[in-house]
């Protein structure tokens, strides 16, 4: 039960605590699984290819 506390956003699947996201204040879920952590976008082709603009942690898939 770790992701508990976590949502990630629909839109962008950026994963926070929030309510709103707070990268692009789409709607967020508690239903998501995996994760990556984007620490230089710049550098990341997973980013790129995700469209991934800012670094941070996103849920690979939400539901
Ligand atoms: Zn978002």
């Amino acid at each position: 039960m770790s992701n508990v506390a976590n949502k990630a956003c629909k839109e962008c699947s950026f994963v926070s605590d929030m309510d709103a996201c707070p990268r692009c204040g789409g709607e967020t879920s508690r239903e998501w699984q995996g994760y990556l952590v984007i620490i230089d976008h710049t550098k990341s082709d997973i980013a790129k290819r995700m469209g991934i603009t800012a670094n941070g942690k996103y849920a690979l898939r939400v539901r």
